[in-house]
């Protein structure tokens, strides 16, 4: 495998970033993650747009173009020959002696680009067995709408639903509202059959495959609300599922040990899934 590291392509083993760099020692810094489908970047342009939100926010300069790091993107996409798969994308604020403040202005950014496979055959199997999440205390601080690398609560709650033999752990707020998964976001789909997903910069990240299927369900004629919903409401619901670029859409068949539904995937879900790459932009790799 080969990745991009400031401006080289490197395999693997040689692929490795300095000892002080602020992403190493504080997390200091922002990140993508990207589909990839037949060898295209999915929704590469929404994708560019956060991750410019996300380093405007924490204040680290845009080390290129935007079109530049799609290049980059594709060039890692192409020298591993990832036809189905995720394309991730790193930047920090760059090297410096520790200091938590930031570095000497001029300081350059990191970068850095890897690229794996991932069948469409396995994520297309747990669609269709459905998933289980488990609960866990809204912990995060207030800015999980910057989609930054420090993610220590989500790899204890992810850990948490590993242990606990489920794919997802839901974080639950001080309201008893669902926020967000630790990787995905959370929606239920109502006994009435409305899809209803928390809305966005209110405890949750903006998730891209999220903005997209709000086009998925409109065009399918899906009514779609956009509020907080409670863990009751959820465990009582007729459907739940999560979205993701890793993920797409999955439907959720148990939470906290209890059934969803009937407790199969649900038929909502399993259209939306369907019909979300019809709606998905895809940039070629060139
Ligand atoms: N919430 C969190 C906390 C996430 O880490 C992710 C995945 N990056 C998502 C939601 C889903 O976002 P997307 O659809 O852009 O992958």
């Amino acid at each position: 495998r080969f990745a991009y590291v400031n401006g080289l392509y490197l395999r693997h083993p040689e692929a490795v970033v300095h000892v002080e760099d602020r992403g190493y020692q504080f997390a200091d810094g922002v990140y993508e993650v990207c589909e990839i489908r037949d060898g295209r970047l999915i929704d590469e342009a929404l994708h560019m747009a956060r991750l410019e939100r996300s380093l405007k926010e924490l204040r680290i300069a845009q080390p290129m173009s935007l079109v530049a790091l799609g290049v980059i993107l594709r060039e890692v996409v192409r020298r591993n020959r990832v036809r189905e798969g995720l394309v991730y994308l790193q930047i920090t604020r760059g090297v410096a002696p520790r200091n938590h403040a930031f570095p000497a202005e001029g300081t350059p950014p990191s970068i850095v680009v890897t690229a794996k496979s991932a069948p469409r055959s396995a994520g297309d199997l747990r669609a269709e067995q459905g998933v289980s999440v488990i609960t866990v205390p809204e912990n995060r601080w207030d800015r999980v709408d910057i989609k930054t690398v420090s993610l220590l609560p989500n790899v204890l709650a992810k850990q948490a639903a590993k242990e606990a033999g489920a794919y997802e752990a839901w974080f639950v707020d001080a309201d008893g509202n669902v926020t967000e998964g630790s990787s995905t976001n959370a929606w239920i789909v109502t006994m009435d059959g409305v899809i209803v997903t928390r809305p966005a910069e209110s405890g949750i990240l903006r998730g891209i495959t999220r903005t997209v299927l709000f086009r998925v369900a409109e065009a399918a004629g899906l009514k779609i609300e956009e509020r907080a919903f409670s863990l009751d409401e959820a465990k009582a619901a007729r459907e739940a599922f999560v979205t993701a670029a890793t993920t797409v859409v999955t439907p959720v068949v148990i939470i906290d040990g209890q059934p969803v539904g009937n407790g199969a995937p649900g038929t909502i879900a399993t259209e939306l899934r369907r019909r979300f790459h019809e709606f998905a932009a895809e940039a070629p790799v060139r």
